[in-house]
């Protein structure tokens, strides 16, 4: 059952005001295949008035308000998020099946990008530049304006943080859209953020399907920039409404990220990383390590020790507390099973057990390790976004680059070798977008810069760039002789 709320669930967010929509969309639980509640379900006319409330914030208090004082914003927000993980963790539990301490740990990171973002709002400034005798020239750092955010169900907490805190760092006013399976931890970061003393309409939050809402934010003119993560085919279409309108985006669009074990690594180090980076959140994460590169003369003893993982992972409701809990969906479960469908030619190393008493009604996905995969294989280039994992074998490090190049995308890669100098070839030659050597942090703090190449998309969210990303540079020449 849901905790007490201090808003409700089926109200959106607008010009500080929460209202109801006439249509709402029914939450459910994954783990159980309960309903929960339901949620507002906005309309395009919604979405005009959270960007008309927006802009209004901007021209107003919001807009007025000193870096320092934006920053201290923040840092109340920090500190509301710190008292409030237990709810905030318990909700996005219910909503999207995660596991308690996988939820508490993303609560504890949206508060720590309050944290970053907070005391980096007053730090970025522009610049004097040498030009002409007889003039001055100095650049300003300036928001955008209006900031579109559409968020996924898979780390609604960790992206509203990386997103949402630097643009409000940045002075701009945003209009969040959560995805549909995931808008309570939404509402309630909005809820605390009116309590940290956020103006009115700094922050708008439109639930509703991304067909609606999602759309209509994605093509409204008065957006001045986007922040889209989920998935490719969404991201196309992000991308199409923003260039319609001339405005930048921000695509994270997801990943068949590597982990790459050469012969030389230290296997105890590395065990626990391979097989948690790719079925922690049950494998929908968009850094998953869905690849495991692993050179030929370690692959029977490094792919027995990681089945014996799998063998022992425990599966059950989030609210358990498992290893593992469900997708978050059944539309999700389908899609992976459907994907799936195409490795019954492959051997499974290992599969997690399905306990009994596993509720009916929920969207569990079973854990399997698949090896040794072909690299073209379907399995091995697709994102599945569930908890399964393909070992790929290889001889020499040009093949395990090739390998791990090879697929459309390019987000995160992990390198396990205590060869230095390879450390640092592989380094330069992977294509992606964040290097892991000797360790995988799916993502790392708020202080990495985050995003992809290839397919992954572009732009970057987290550390400074967040910052440089959610703000516009103007450039002032003064002729004074
Ligand atoms: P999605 O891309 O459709 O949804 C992500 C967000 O986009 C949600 O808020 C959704 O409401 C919104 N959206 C959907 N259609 C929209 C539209 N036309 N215009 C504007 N917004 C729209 O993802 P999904 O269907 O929920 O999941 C499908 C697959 O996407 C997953 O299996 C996975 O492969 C991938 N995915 C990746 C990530 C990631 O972190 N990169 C996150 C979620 C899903």
């Amino acid at each position: 059952m849901l905790p007490k709320l201090p808003f409700d669930p089926a109200h959106s967010l607008i010009a500080g005001t929460w209202t109801a929509t006439d249509e709402t969309l029914p939450l459910t639980d994954p783990s159980t295949g309960a309903q929960l509640c339901t949620i507002a379900r906005c309309a395009s006319s919604h979405v005009d008035a959270a960007v008309a409330a927006a802009q209004a914030a901007r021209e107003g208090d919001w807009g007025r308000m000193s870096a320092l004082e934006r920053g201290r914003c923040l840092s109340r927000l920090n500190a509301l998020v710190l008292q409030n993980v237990e709810t905030l963790a318990r909700i996005d539990a219910l909503d999207v099946g995660k596991p308690l301490s996988q939820a508490r740990a993303d609560a504890i990171a949206l508060a720590r990008y309050c944290e970053f973002y907070g005391g980096a709002a007053d730090k970025i400034h522009g610049e004097t530049i040498p030009y002409l005798d007889g003039y001055t020239v100095y650049t300003l750092r300036e928001p955008h304006g209006v900031t579109g955010h559409i968020v996924p169900w898979n780390y609604p907490m960790q992206i509203i943080g990386r997103s949402v805190g630097a643009a409000l760092a940045m002075g701009n006013a945003c209009v969040l859209k959560p995805a549909e399976d995931a808008c309570l931890t939404a509402l309630m970061f909005a809820h605390l953020a009116r309590e940290a003393g956020l103006p009115d309409g700094a922050l708008n939050v439109v639930p509703g399907l991304g067909s609606e809402a999602g759309a209509a934010l994605a093509g409204h003119p008065g957006i001045h920039h986007l922040s889209f993560t989920g998935s490719v085919e969404t991201g196309q279409r992000i991308q199409s409404a923003a260039a319609r309108n001339v405005v930048p985006v921000t695509l994270e669009l997801g990943g068949k990220s590597p982990q790459i074990v050469f012969d030389d690594a230290d296997l105890d180090a590395a065990l626990p990383f391979l097989v948690n980076a790719g079925l922690q959140n049950a494998g929908q994460t968009c850094s998953a390590a869905s690849r495991i590169l692993i050179q030929r003369g370690i692959l029977g003893r490094l792919s027995e020790r990681m089945a014996d993982a799998y063998r022992v992972k425990t599966i059950g409701p989030a609210i358990d507390d498992l290893d593992i809990g469900p997708l978050v969906s059944i539309r999700q479960r389908d899609r992976l099973n459907r994907h799936l469908q195409a490795a019954a030619d492959l051997p499974s190393l290992a599969r997690t057990p399905m306990p009994s008493t596993l509720p009916k009604g929920g969207a569990y996905a079973r854990p399997t390790l698949y090896g040794p995969v072909p690299p073209d294989h379907p399995l091995a280039q697709d994102e599945l976004f569930g908890p399964v994992q393909v070992i790929i074998p290889f001889d020499t490090e040009g093949e395990a680059v090739r390998i791990a190049n090879g697929t459309d995308y390019g987000l995160v890669a992990g390198v396990w070798t205590r060869d230095g100098a390879r450390q640092m070839r592989l380094a330069k030659s992977l294509r992606c977008g964040q290097v892991f050597i000797n360790n995988y942090g799916a993502g790392g703090g708020a202080e990495l810069p985050f995003g992809g190449i290839g397919k992954s998309g572009h732009g970057r969210e987290k550390g400074f760039e967040a910052l440089y990303g959610f703000s516009t540079l103007k450039t002032v020449a003064a002729r004074h002789g």
